[in-house]
């Protein structure tokens, strides 16, 4: 459970509410025979809601890991129930994920992907749940789940020709980058053009970060992925590295030498934005963290115990429930226009990804100064306390 004590307290969560967010809403958990790639078996799948009470829809993506466990797919659903509480949206917490390799040919991908809706299809069609791209998955994905639908409101992160919102696909790396900026002028009183960054992770929002984070004037000088990583201390020319990226297959040979994944977070930069899997800073490479600011951009990148370790070495956390709630805000916008069946523009997306985590950003560092906790604690509060007035409202107490 990612409440403590001190959280419940702060949050006034009472005994019941406690029971409710103790332990998921749902568990659905099926292997496929069918609509497997030949190289493969049978693909596990789990999909969880973790807490209903401000929906149906649950919302969260959809992640292809051959790793994933059923305990971490929990842990994901519980974080998107406050994170998108505290983006004051009216959705559950869900996530599923596919236990499949998440660099398997696209078309092979997509076979599971159909199987996978064909098998959820009264979740989907319902409206229960309401899926998203994560790791391994991306827009062509969510575009399988509504040929299984033909529902336009049963995705997000859909391609724009089937009502995908301009704007989505860049949507977390946008926050992340607008939540950088602001956390590094109120923390650092610097501005970005000032700013050393290096960040793990280059898919959908570490390579979209990094866009926005360059294009605003930030020295990005070390980049990794799953599978090695470069470092350029005069900066790293993001459109370059992704063509270098699409024509090598590889961020190696690229940059003054190669970095690895353990390596870009001990950095000496002033932001780290572990922006790939959850679990890599831990209570044995904490210590080693240089940065003065941590921000989130993947979910649980930092473990509780490395959290305490951060925080006596007075790195700042800016916790991923604020910082990659983008994605999370523009769906929201494409689940309203899929039902409405009405348009809009990349700005209008931008400018509302901007406004409403800005927003959260003042609110929780007010309440983090007010109370003297973390940033993480007190966005988890605000939130946990808009899911225990939303379960008092429903009558559930
Ligand atoms: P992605 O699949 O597009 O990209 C993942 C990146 O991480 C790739 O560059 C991959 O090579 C790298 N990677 C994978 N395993 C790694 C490892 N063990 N060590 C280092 N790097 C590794 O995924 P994404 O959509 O960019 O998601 C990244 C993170 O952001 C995840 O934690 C996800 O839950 C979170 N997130 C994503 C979204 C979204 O809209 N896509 C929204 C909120 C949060």
């Amino acid at each position: 459970m990612i409440l403590d004590a001190e959280i419940v307290r702060l949050a006034k969560i009472n005994e019941r509410a406690l029971t409710l967010l103790g332990e998921p809403d749902r568990v659905i958990n099926f292997r496929m025979r069918r609509h497997v790639p030949t190289e493969q078996e049978l693909v596990n799948v789990y999909v969880v809601y973790h807490s209903a009470a401000r929906g149906p829809p649950c919302k969260g993506g959809v992640r292809m890991s051959k790793d994933i466990t059923l305990e971490e797919v929990t842990q994901l659903a519980e974080i998107m129930t406050y994170k998108n509480a505290l983006m004051d949206l009216p959705f559950g917490g869900a996530k599923a994920g596919i236990v499949a390799d998440s660099e398997l040919p696209p078309d092979s991908k997509s076979l599971i992907m159909e199987g996978f809706a064909h098998e959820i299809r009264h979740e989907l069609i319902s409206g229960n749940y309401v899926p998203a791209p994560d790791l391994g998955t991306s827009p062509r994905e969510m575009a399988v789940i509504f040929g299984e639908t033909h529902v336009r409101e049963s995705v997000t992160g859909k391609p724009i020709g089937i009502g995908g919102l301009p704007g989505r696909k860049e949507a977390t790396g946008y926050g992340v980058s607008a939540v950088s900026e602001r956390a590094v002028k109120e923390l650092l009183d610097k501005e970005l053009s000032d700013t050393t960054v290096a960040v793990q992770g280059f898919g959908n929002v570490g390579s979209w970060a990094c866009h926005f984070l360059a294009e605003n004037g930030a020295k990005i000088i070390g980049i990794t992925d799953k599978h090695c990583g470069t470092i350029q201390r005069k900066g790293i020319n993001i459109e370059e590295l992704k063509k270098h990226l699409q024509k090598n297959m590889t961020l190696d040979s690229y940059g003054e030498k190669k970095l690895g994944n353990e390596e870009i977070l001990e950095l000496d930069v002033d932001v780290l934005i572990p922006s790939a899997v959850g679990n890599v800073i831990t209570k044995q490479n904490a210590g080693k963290v240089k940065a003065n600011i941590v921000i989130e951009g993947a979910n649980a990148p930092v473990t509780k115990e490395a959290d305490e370790v951060l925080e006596r070495n007075n790195i700042t956390v800016v916790p991923d429930i604020l910082t990659n709630a983008g994605g999370v805000v523009a769906s929201y916008d494409e689940w309203r226009k899929s039902k409405a069946g009405t348009r809009t523009k990349r700005v209008e997306t931008f400018a509302t990804i901007k406004e409403t985590l800005l927003e959260a950003f003042e609110e929780v560092m007010n309440f983090s100064s007010d109370r003297n906790v973390s940033l993480r604690k007190a966005s988890l509060a605000i939130a946990a306390c808009r899911v225990m007035e939303t379960i008092e409202g429903r009558g559930w107490l």
